[in-house]
């Protein structure tokens, strides 16, 4: 069977660019399409083609004449969740493929996509049930029920058998298909490195449970590591590019696996550079282990510190405090890695937030902050304790730099002073 896959185009609306011309905070993200090319990894059965309309925005018609599908998936994050029903309409009246809709959105709020235009939902991780479904399609039997599988029914109720997520989803004999994006591999890049970039997925989900955060979804909370030898085989197999990025959301959720990993990296005479996610928790209970990487090539760390009060951190269910990040921090500038620091400005910041948020990252001086304005994403339990505040609906301005509740600031004040602290702490970024 022919099966294309569609990573969606760089989208979202942006209510600082929009009201008051401030167009310095909208992001472009130049990542490869890794989700589509796992998946694509575990269809050998089929042809298959990536189309990346964030690498190629104006590919889809020519790709779509050339190929002719008979199944089309894609995958979307949250703000990208409007335009992937748009353009499912439009592929399902054009060429009459089967729709399925998958990734992070589908997986935190499947019932978004129970519309015409998609024929079934992947909830949660897809290389094992996607194999399934294309398999049950081309038998010509789509209707069976299959774990993780939602068949839409569109003005009636969304429902699905939840898919136990195991060693068996991740059908490690079957590598990412890199090769399907060989093409646009030089737009891949990360600008603040100035470095081609190729990811690769060690681990997927999380053991904690962040209030805001909605990884949790794709495994039903579970946390799985790849086999040593599939992660040093992956990385083999992006070639001489330079730069790692280990896409996981916790590359160190199991910190016997990740010594593991990063012996078998030096083992194997890997020399590269890798940039993978930590929470301050474990440097802090494992500096050897943050040595024993950056001894393997681990340059950068991205951290989630989220906000600078306990009270903050609790409201999250972060499970963590400021001084274990501030133990952290000290832990990582001694070894050389650089930091690359997550925080969450929430719409209720006043001037005296902005100013106290812009001391604690200097004082420290984390090296890459990156900034988020709070946003309850559907699905999370953030959102079903922001709900009733939520005034801004439509879903392209959840890209994380609108803020979709009031602010307490006036409106304008608020991105002037979120836009000037980006501005301020890009200027100084170290990495
Ligand atoms: S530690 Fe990170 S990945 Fe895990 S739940 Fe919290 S924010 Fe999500």
């Amino acid at each position: 069977m022919k099966i294309l896959l569609i990573n969606p185009p760089n989208c979202g609306r942006s209510i600082p660019e929009e009201r008051y011309d401030i167009d310095s905070i909208r992001q472009i993200f130049r990542g490869e399409p890794l989700a589509l090319e796992v998946l694509a990894g575990n269809l050998a059965d089929h042809e298959v083609r990536i189309m990346d309309l964030k690498a190629e925005p104006n590919g889809m018609q020519q790709t779509l004449a050339d190929f002719k599908p008979e199944l089309v998936a894609f995958t979307a994050v949250t703000c990208e969740a409007n335009t992937v029903l748009r353009l499912a309409r439009e592929l399902k009246d054009n060429c009459g493929a089967q729709v399925v809709v998958g990734g992070i959105h589908a997986s935190s709020d499947p019932a978004f996509f129970n519309q015409a235009g998609v024929d079934y939902v992947v909830v949660g991780l897809g290389k094992g049930s996607f194999a399934e479904l294309a398999a049950a399609i081309e038998a010509g039997n789509p209707t069976g029920a299959i774990p993780g599988i939602a068949t839409t029914r569109p003005g009636g109720r969304l429902s699905f058998a939840p898919r136990r997520y195991g060693p068996l989803d991740l059908a490690e004999h079957a590598p990412p298909r890199y090769d399907l994006v060989a093409e646009n591999r030089g737009s891949y890049i990360l600008s603040s490195f100035n470095s081609r970039l190729g990811m690769v997925v060690s681990a997927f989900g999380c053991p904690h449970s962040c209030s805001f955060c909605c990884i949790g979804s794709l495994t039903a909370g579970h946390y799985l590591t790849h086999s040593i030898e599939a992660v040093i085989r992956d990385i083999r197999l992006l070639g001489d590019i330079p730069v790692i990025r280990l896409v996981d959301a916790n590359t160190f959720g199991n910190t016997g696996h990740a010594r593991l990993l990063a012996e078998a990296i030096v083992a194997a005479g890997i020399r590269k550079h890798f940039i993978a996610d930590v929470r301050s928790d474990t440097v802090v209970r494992h500096p050897s282990l943050m040595q024993q990487w950056k001894e393997a090539g681990l340059r950068s760390v991205v951290i989630g510190f989220e906000e600078i009060t306990d009270g903050d951190l609790t409201f999250f269910n972060k499970e963590n405090s400021v001084a274990v990040n501030d133990e952290a921090i000290a832990i990582l500038h001694d070894l050389g890695i650089t930091i690359v620091g997550d925080f969450i400005v929430s719409p209720d910041y006043d001037d005296a937030r902005f100013d106290a948020l812009e001391n604690y990252v200097t004082r420290r001086a984390i090296d890459l902050p990156i900034l988020t304005v709070l946003t309850p994403l559907p699905g999370t339990p953030l959102y079903a304790e922001m709900q009733e505040r939520i005034t801004i609906r439509d879903l392209d301005y959840y890209t994380l730099t609108n803020a979709v509740v009031p602010t307490r600031l006036g409106e304008k004040r608020f991105y002037q002073q979120y836009a000037r602290l980006i501005k301020a702490f890009h200027a100084n970024a170290k990495l």
